[in-house]
């Protein structure tokens, strides 16, 4: 294990990271992906500083195939983009850069500074950035060139113990943004490692701090849970967190209403997550077949429903309009909407028309 230090204010040196070396860490090289390598190594080649860092680094101290590599760097967005022809700059506010390998994408961000707290969009050194990090186990970089994992917050330990422990203070990282919430849940449910009681009760009573957050941002986050392949944990940590309300509030409303309705809700998240694992490419439709079916199941009663076709446009109409509430905030894309309630409907019998094709007009 390597040390790195830095000098404190009278210019003594005080240790600032711990550096795991190849045996250490036991991640393979085959493991990352070479056109993740070859970015970093352009990035070096052209004298910046370049690193895997975040979720990817997490999943392979863990042992699992990462999802995607994200790579952060002291190049800013202008340079990047100028270094690599296939990328372009994303967000108006937060810029970062997006590199296109075909279908695959690399978001490559540039440190970020603290003078504005962990939310700021100034950008920074490595030093600064780590600490804006969320969860120390979020907070590692990987640098593939030396094969070296640097750790500037305890994050292996904290893996290899099994906590989510938070970087930032508590009494900043929910205020300064109260999706971190969510997040510590996911990770909750997802890696393994537990959330110690004094972070769950710091949850429970920030709860509240997601209620103005905006519809678009808890969309993106329930998209996540419920493509995860662990909506099932994920929404019953929330659930006993209290932050469940913000993101679906019909159906948490209807689960303390009716015990029920909450066993056959969360029975569907496991059906869900068993179904996404079978066919990880499952469109949103299907996903939101398990999300809206026994609200729809329990809307009316469907032995005495006529469900003859001359009834069933009216019936679709009505079913479709209370769903699209019951899952507010979310606003789903229309098309997988209808397919969702469709399926639903057709699944409880109800004999709807087919839709018929769009016309193709031919081109002269
Ligand atoms: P996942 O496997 O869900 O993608 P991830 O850790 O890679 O997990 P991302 O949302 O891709 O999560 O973010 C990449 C990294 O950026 C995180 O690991 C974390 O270090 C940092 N990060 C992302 N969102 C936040 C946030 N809201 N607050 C602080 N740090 C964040
Ligand atoms: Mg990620």
């Amino acid at each position: 294990m390597l040390i790195r230090y830095s000098a404190d204010s009278k210019g003594k040196p005080v240790q600032k990271a711990v550096i795991y070396t190849k045996t250490e860490h036991n991640i393979s090289l085959k493991s990352i992906d070479p056109d993740a390598l070859y970015v970093i190594s352009r990035l070096r080649e052209n004298c910046f500083d370049a690193y895997i860092v975040g979720g990817a680094v997490r999943d392979l101290i863990i042992g699992r195939t990462p999802k995607d590599f994200d790579i952060v760097t002291d190049a800013t967005p202008s340079r990047i983009k100028k270094i690599f022809r296939n990328s372009r700059i994303i967000g108006k506010r937060f810029r970062l850069v997006h590199i296109f390998f075909g279908q695959k994408i690399f978001e490559v961000s540039t440190f970020r500074s603290t003078v504005d707290g962990s939310v700021g969009n100034a950008f920074g050194t490595m030093d600064e950035d780590v600490m804006r990090r969320d969860f120390s186990l979020n907070a590692l970089y990987y640098d593939p060139i030396k094969e070296h994992v640097i750790d500037y917050v305890g994050g292996v330990k904290d893996i290899r113990k099994g906590i989510v422990r938070p970087v930032i203070p508590l009494n900043r990282i929910f205020i300064e943004d109260p999706v971190r919430m969510l997040r510590a849940v996911k990770y909750g449910a997802t890696t393994g490692c537990k959330i110690p009681h004094s972070l769950k009760k710091k949850i429970r009573s920030s709860a509240p701090l997601l209620a103005p957050v905006s519809p678009s941002r808890l969309t993106e986050e329930l998209l996540k849970i419920i493509n995860s392949g662990h909506s099932y944990d994920i929404v019953s940590g929330t659930l006993d967190t209290n932050l469940f309300e913000y993101l679906q509030p019909s159906a948490t409303n209807m689960m303390i209403e009716d015990r029920k309705f909450e066993k056959a809700y969360l029975h569907s998240l496991k059906e869900l997550d068993a179904a996404a694992a079978a066919n990880p490419g499952m469109r949103l439709g299907d996903r939101l077949f398990y999300i809206l079916r026994d609200f729809v199941t329990n809307l009316t009663d469907w032995s005495r429903e006529e469900k003859i076709t001359s009834i069933a446009a009216e019936l679709y109409k009505r079913t479709w309009a209370s769903c699209r509430n019951f899952i507010l905030p979310m606003n789903p894309q229309r098309t997988e909407l209808d397919y969702a309630v469709r399926k639903i409907l057709l699944s409880l019998g109800v004999q709807l028309k087919q839709r018929k094709p769009r016309k193709v007009q031919p081109k002269n």
